[in-house]
């Protein structure tokens, strides 16, 4: 089945299931990336900061799979934003993949106490006028980091890649992404493996309802949502599995249930303490 693809502010299109390396071990990363593309994800999210471009680089020159067939997501890391830096950045990123252009160039933390992020967003906003990196967007932007890059920037970001599960939503920044046209990344979406998500009674019904596991519902609601979404895994059966939610559909009872699990459960670090 083909992924359906999100078009983006900017014209272009992202599929919107795709598949993240965070903390895939960058020796193992080669052929865990090479496993997904043969599962068929095209859509891969790496970051400078997770020291495995190299492995997605390999595993992309190695597929046969034509360039303009994937969709390449990488991020600047905290300590390298600025303007020079970001440029000098970009370019080891794109040197690590061995591509001369990325999909998406995304700041990965606004990280304020450096205070340099809407100096970085310039920096992005020069790339992307090369063409080197096809549209750019945020990552980790809560309210008030996205509010000021706004009011001090042009270009306003394709995406904004949060930390986004059932028990986390964080609606607010969701909502303020919604009024000004940029799209949703869901990071963490199967909340990491850190609550019980796979064991709720929302996800567990609809799950044995529709004979799909648990972690396929949440990956459903997330498409359902509209949510873009790259689940990460070492294993080639869950990578199959993640992969293959596109015979059912929640109905909106079930899909609201899940909504409903909304509690601020958010399980990783909250982006005004990453710097
Ligand atoms: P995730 O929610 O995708 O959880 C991954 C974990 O879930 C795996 O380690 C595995 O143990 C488990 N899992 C995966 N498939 C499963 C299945 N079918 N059944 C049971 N368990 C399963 O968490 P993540 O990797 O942190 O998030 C996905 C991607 O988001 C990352 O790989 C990365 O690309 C991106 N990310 C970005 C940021 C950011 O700051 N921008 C932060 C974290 C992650």
């Amino acid at each position: 089945t083909a992924v359906p693809t999100i078009t983006l502010n900017d014209g272009h299109a992202i599929p919107q299931l795709g598949f993240g390396v965070f903390k895939v071990d960058p020796a193992e990363t080669e052929r865990i990336v090479t496993d997904a593309l043969e599962v068929g994800y095209r859509h891969i999210d790496t970051a400078r900061i997770y020291g495995n471009e190299a492995g997605v680089g390999r595993a992309i020159a190695d597929s046969g799979i034509a360039r303009d067939d994937l969709f390449i997501t990488t991020k600047l890391w905290n300590d390298d934003q600025g303007t020079q830096s970001t440029f000098d950045a970009f370019e080891r990123s794109l040197e690590q993949l061995g591509l001369d252009t990325v999909d998406l160039y995304l700041i990965h933390w606004p990280a304020p106490a450096n205070d340099r992020f809407v100096e970085a967003w310039k920096a992005l906003e020069k790339i992307r006028e090369t063409g080197r990196a096809r549209s750019i967007g945020v990552s980790n932007f809560t309210v008030p980091y996205m509010t000021r890059l706004l009011a001090e920037t042009d270009v306003v970001p394709a995406v904004n890649q949060i930390e986004l599960h059932p028990a986390h939503q964080q609606p607010e920044t969701a909502a303020l992404c919604a009024a000004n046209g940029i799209k949703l990344e869901a990071w963490g979406p199967l909340g990491q493996g850190k609550y019980n998500l796979f064991e709720l009674p929302e996800v567990t019904a609809p799950a044995a309802a529709h004979g799909k596991t648990p972690a396929q519902v949440v990956i459903r609601w997330h498409l359902q949502q509209g949510n873009i979404v790259f689940p990460k895994s070492n294993n080639r059966a869950r990578m199959a599995e993640n992969f293959n939610v596109f015979d059912f559909e929640l109905s909106p009872a079930e899909q609201q249930a899940i909504t409903g699990l909304e509690r601020e459960g958010r399980v990783s670090a909250h982006p005004d303490d990453v710097n």
